[in-house]
């Protein structure tokens, strides 16, 4: 089974202006139309049995929108392997209530994007939700390390996720029984990837933290279709490789950042890792499979 942990699409009618002003910030192409039947063709060109959508709330008058289509499409997302996370955002008034109401529906988890939504990642509105998040069993998933569109700009350091994680109040024994995780995109930081290197050992120690993909690995040269790798480096195998063996290959989650990445190639680079069998089918859906999987537990309140 093969999951990308970490996509993104937007609703049909607003898809294509999304696409637009997001590539032309971060100066990056797209590869699909953001939408998700686009998503869901390029996983079955690619032998993708499932993608996770990972929306980001730029403004707390987003987040019960968002939410509520989140929760909307569930069953129909459902039949071409789609599943969505829900949404936060620090400024939003009734994190705590929106938090609870996305687990009794079923989500697994939210996305967090410190730096379009102002704030630190170990900020105290942020350490708030996680701890809320570890109570209830859903999954953080944190861009993590510098953004493509805002350079220098370092609200999301390795540093401030170990703060973050080292400050959680539920207790982490309990959390990972529940189903809390905290997933740091794009290899634990991206282009911060010495950081995350140095500090993988105190990572472990502190709490359930994964890594996810992302957009930080591989060097695509499809024509007209991708960054230039001269403008926008990336992880090339023998430094993925180093990150992979610091954490474990029971922490990491094959995703491609989707449609800033293609499903394909990204499969394609990841297959031609130096790692063995369980390894790889670990990292491609199994260790993804094992969060996704349903619990039997009653939401508590
Ligand atoms: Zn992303």
């Amino acid at each position: 089974m093969i999951i990308d942990f970490h996509t993104h699409t937007f609703p049909s009618k607003i898809a294509g202006r999304a696409i637009t002003t997001l590539a032309g910030n971060s100066h990056t192409k797209a590869f699909l139309d953001g939408t998700d039947e686009s998503l869901a063709a390029s996983m079955k060109q690619s032998g993708i049995d499932c993608s996770v959508i990972l929306p980001v709330a730029t403004s707390d008058a987003q987040i019960v929108s968002i939410n509520d289509s989140a929760e909307r499409l569930q069953e129909v997302r459902r039949k071409s392997g789609l599943i969505s996370f829900g949404a936060m955002h620090p400024d939003f008034e009734d994190w705590k209530n929106e938090l609870l109401h996305l687990k009794n529906t079923g989500i697994k988890g939210i996305k967090l994007h410190p730096v379009y939504q102002n704030v630190d990642l170990d900020d105290i509105r942020m350490l708030r939700i996680y701890d809320r998040c570890a109570e209830l069993g859903l999954m953080v998933v944190l861009h993590a390390g510098f953004d493509v569109g805002f350079p220098g700009v370092d609200r999301c350091a390795p540093s401030r996720s170990l703060h973050a994680l080292r400050e959680l109040a539920f207790p982490s024994r309990n959390s990972r029984q529940n189903g809390f995780r905290f997933i740091l995109a794009h290899m634990g930081g991206w282009h911060q990837w010495d950081e995350v290197l140095r500090l993988a050992p105190e990572f472990l120690e502190a709490g359930p933290v994964l890594l996810d993909t992302a957009f930080s690995c591989g060097s695509f040269t499809s024509e007209g279709k991708y960054w230039k790798p001269s403008e926008t480096r990336m992880l090339d195998s023998q430094q993925f490789m180093a990150i992979v063996r610091a954490f474990g290959t029971e922490r990491i989650l094959f995703a491609t950042d989707s449609p800033w990445s293609d499903q394909e190639e990204s499969l394609k680079w990841m297959r031609s890792l130096p790692l063995t069998k369980e390894e790889l089918d670990a990292i491609l859906g199994e260790n993804a499979r094992k969060l996704l999987e349903p619990r039997n537990q009653s939401p508590t309140s």
